[in-house]
């Protein structure tokens, strides 16, 4: 009997980028599951992601960038007050207009 050695190196069985079939991939996109090469992986925190779909997360990003830049103190703070003076001024407008109706 004559068993064929089975550690012939097949190359299609080599991981290879999705974008770049030409170069092997050195991981796997955490979000299509589809391997990256060196060149396409962006990796943010950690983490391999391809090159769509860091596009993709780009507006959430963004959008949280904007919402760490409304939190800041002071400007929470400008809108408390502005909101008191507003609504210290409808108090006074309500009570001048109770005041000459009633009399
Ligand atoms: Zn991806
Ligand atoms: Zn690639």
């Amino acid at each position: 009997m004559y068993y064929p050695p089975p550690a012939a190196p097949q190359p299609f069985l080599r991981p290879q980028c999705a974008q770049h079939p030409d170069r092997e991939a050195i991981g796997i996109c955490v979000v299509c599951r589809r391997p990256i090469c060196a060149e396409c992986s962006t990796p943010i925190e950690g983490i391999n992601r391809c090159a769509a779909c860091v596009q993709a997360l780009a507006p959430v990003a963004e959008f949280e960038a904007t919402l760490q830049r409304d939190e800041r103190p002071e400007l929470r703070l400008g809108n408390v007050v502005a909101l008191l003076v507003f609504g210290g001024l409808i108090f006074l407008v309500l009570l001048g207009v109770t005041y000459c109706g009633g009399g």
